[in-house]
C-alpha cells in the first residue's frame, strides 16, 4: 500500500497537538481556502509517493512521542493509508492519533467511506481555514469555525 506525502516524517512536534508528536504531511486537498497556511500540499499529484511499510518501519525507530499527528493536505482524501497508519501508531507503539481535516465531523460522519479512518481517530481538529474567522489566540486551530473534538467510539457510526 503506498501513501501520497508532502513532506517526510516530522517528529518532536509540539504544535500539531498534545505532547510531543509524530507529523504525517498528506500532499492533496481540493479545498482551496483562501489563506491555507500550506498551498504546496494542494496538488493532488505533487509530493512524493511511499510506502506505508517502510512508514511504519520509520515510526517504529522514533522514541518518546505521544501521537501521530496527521495533517496536510487533507488526510481523508488517503482514507486506506492513513487509517493503517493510524491503526498501526495505536496498536504497537501505544500512541494516540489527531487529524487535522478540512471536512466537517458531520461531513465525515455521513459518508461510509470516511469512517474506517474517523474510527482510528482520538482527537480530530475539523473543518476548513476560513479567513475572515482568523484568530491567531486558538490553540491547534486557525480560525474560529475549527473545532477540536475529542471522539469516543459511541460518536462514530
Ligand atoms: S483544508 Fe487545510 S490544507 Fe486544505 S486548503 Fe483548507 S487549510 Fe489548506
Amino acid at each position: 500500500m503506498t501513501i501520497r506525502l508532502a513532506s517526510p516524517l516530522a517528529s518532536d512536534s509540539i504544535v500539531d497537538g498534545e505532547g510531543l508528536r509524530t507529523v504525517l504531511w498528506t500532499q492533496g486537498c481540493n479545498l482551496r481556502c483562501p489563506g491555507c497556511h500550506n498551498p504546496a500540499t494542494h496538488d493532488l499529484r505533487g509530493g512524493f509517493e511511499t510506502s506505508v511499510a517502510l512508514l511504519q518501519i520509520q515510526l517504529s525507530q522514533i522514541r518518546l512521542q505521544r501521537g501521530l499527528t496527521l495533517s496536510g493536505g487533507e488526510p481523508f482524501l488517503q482514507v486506506a493509508p492513513c487509517a493503517t497508519l493510524a491503526s498501526f501508531v495505536k496498536k504497537k507503539l501505544n500512541w494516540d492519533v489527531w487529524c487535522f481535516t478540512g471536512f466537517t465531523m458531520e461531513q465525515l460522519q455521513s459518508d461510509e467511506k470516511y469512517l474506517p479512518l474517523l474510527r482510528e481517530i482520538d482527537v480530530l481538529v475539523d473543518g476548513p481555514f476560513i479567513l475572515a474567522q482568523r484568530d491567531l489566540r486558538l490553540r491547534f486551530r486557525g480560525s474560529r469555525n475549527q473545532r477540536i473534538i475529542r471522539l469516543s467510539k459511541t460518536s462514530i457510526p
